[in-house]
């Protein structure tokens, strides 16, 4: 399948209003370009480095999306080049972003990323930690919150609706609250496998790489 039929595919899977982010990660800009041309305009990596080379390269009309880990010392690279950061995860990332965008006299849009299955494995913040990192939220000035995003566990259909539930109910319940510095817009969730539960569970933003791209090859890398 070519990329074109792929991101018909997807689209055609996609509700009015929930937004399609080809993950890019691995792949090379001339598939990039690819799925460029054919209207993609939102692009995913989960690599600073990877992100800021293929930044530099395509056009500057493309919303980048970080949605793998941020470490703090990479935050300074990002700054302005970033449409919205997915895997906000600590009081202590936060301080960073906030320091460094206010040197940069930028705001930052960013998601907090909520590790809905408690997997070690896996980053973002546990749900018993989410009310101090809103609060902290609430005093930065170069840093709004648009939503949440997750990553969830693998597992059927069924444990994946249940995730995918159980953070549309946290996302409803922050949304009924009032909050400085913090809207519940954007609840991103659902990949290549489960993006269609995801979307029927309240998603509005997928995250698709091999969905769009084809198979990665880390080691061709
Ligand atoms: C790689 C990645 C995706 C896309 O995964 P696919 O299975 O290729 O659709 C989505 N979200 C995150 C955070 C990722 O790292």
């Amino acid at each position: 399948m070519s990329i074109e039929e792929n991101i018909k595919g997807v689209k055609n899977n996609l509700p009015e209003g929930v937004t399609l982010i080809a993950v890019s990660k691995t792949k090379p800009i001339s598939l990039i370009k690819e799925a460029y041309d054919f209207g993609i305009r939102d692009f995913g990596e989960n690599k600073v480095q990877e992100l800021v080379n293929k930044y530099d390269k395509l056009p500057d009309d493309i919303r980048w999306h970080m949605i793998g880990h941020l470490q703090r010392n990479k935050v300074k690279y990002i700054v302005g080049k970033v449409y919205l950061i997915h895997s906000l995860d600590s009081v202590r990332l936060l301080d960073e972003i906030e320091k460094q965008y206010k040197n940069g006299g930028k705001v930052c849009n960013a998601l907090i990323q909520i590790n809905i299955g408690k997997e070690e494995s896996k980053t973002g913040i546990y749900l018993e930690n989410l009310e101090e990192l809103i609060k902290k939220c609430e005093q930065c000035t170069n840093v709004n919150i648009k939503g949440l995003m997750a990553v969830i566990p693998k597992g059927d259909e069924r444990t994946c609706r249940m995730y995918f539930n159980q953070m549309k109910n946290i996302f409803d319940n922050l949304k009924r609250r009032k909050f400085k510095n913090i809207e519940m817009d954007i609840l991103s969730m659902g990949m290549t496998h489960d993006y269609r539960y995801a979307v029927e569970e309240g998603s509005n933003m997928v995250r698709v790489g091999e969905g769009v791209f084809g198979k990665r090859d880390y080691n061709n890398k």
